[in-house]
């Protein structure tokens, strides 16, 4: 996710006609809807490989905001950070939250009708129940092993 996201001078529903591996920079941003979802802590099955979220964000996410704390230096800070791109979107879809634009137009998908791009309202993920606004615990709050009781059942 973003730390501001910059939708102005884009072309009228240009995702639907350019692909992800063409978009220009300012286009690939303005897709982050500013969910924070993927900002959640996460569990994976070893066994399964499957993937369950927790109310739990990251250290460096804020809450008031639902925006990275500081997303210039967070692969510094959070050097587990995935940073979304054209090329580890293959890898990174599948662990996606499900109404993430970047896993949706990357499975073929159109945007959700609640998305910035279409309603043009920044703040309709919020208004729509989507966005992580104060619904989140901090991780230094939660011991690790107590992650499991923080699983958001299906969210993915
Ligand atoms: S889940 Fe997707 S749309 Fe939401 S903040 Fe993360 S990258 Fe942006
Ligand atoms: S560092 Fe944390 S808060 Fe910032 S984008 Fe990555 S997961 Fe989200």
């Amino acid at each position: 996710m973003t730390s501001d996201i910059d939708r102005k001078g884009l072309a009228p529903e240009y995702w639907r006609t350019t692909p992800l591996s063409d978009m220009t920079r300012l286009e690939w941003e303005a897709l982050c809807d500013g969910c924070g979802r993927c900002c959640l802590l996460k569990l994976e099955d070893e066994d399964t490989g499957q993937v369950a979220y927790t109310d739990v964000h990251c250290r460096l996410f804020d809450p008031d905001t639902c925006r990275c704390g500081n997303y210039a230096h967070r692969k510094r800070l959070v050097p587990g950070c995935v940073q979304l791109t054209p090329e580890t979107i293959d890898a990174s879809a599948p662990w996606m939250p499900e109404t993430c634009a970047y896993r949706r137009l990357h499975e073929g998908r159109d945007l959700p009708d609640w998305h910035p791009l279409v309603t043009g309202d920044p703040d309709s993920p919020r208004k729509a129940g989507v966005a992580m606004h104060k619904s989140s615990v901090p991780e230094w709050e939660v011991d690790e092993d107590d992650l499991e009781d923080h699983i958001i059942e299906g969210m993915l």
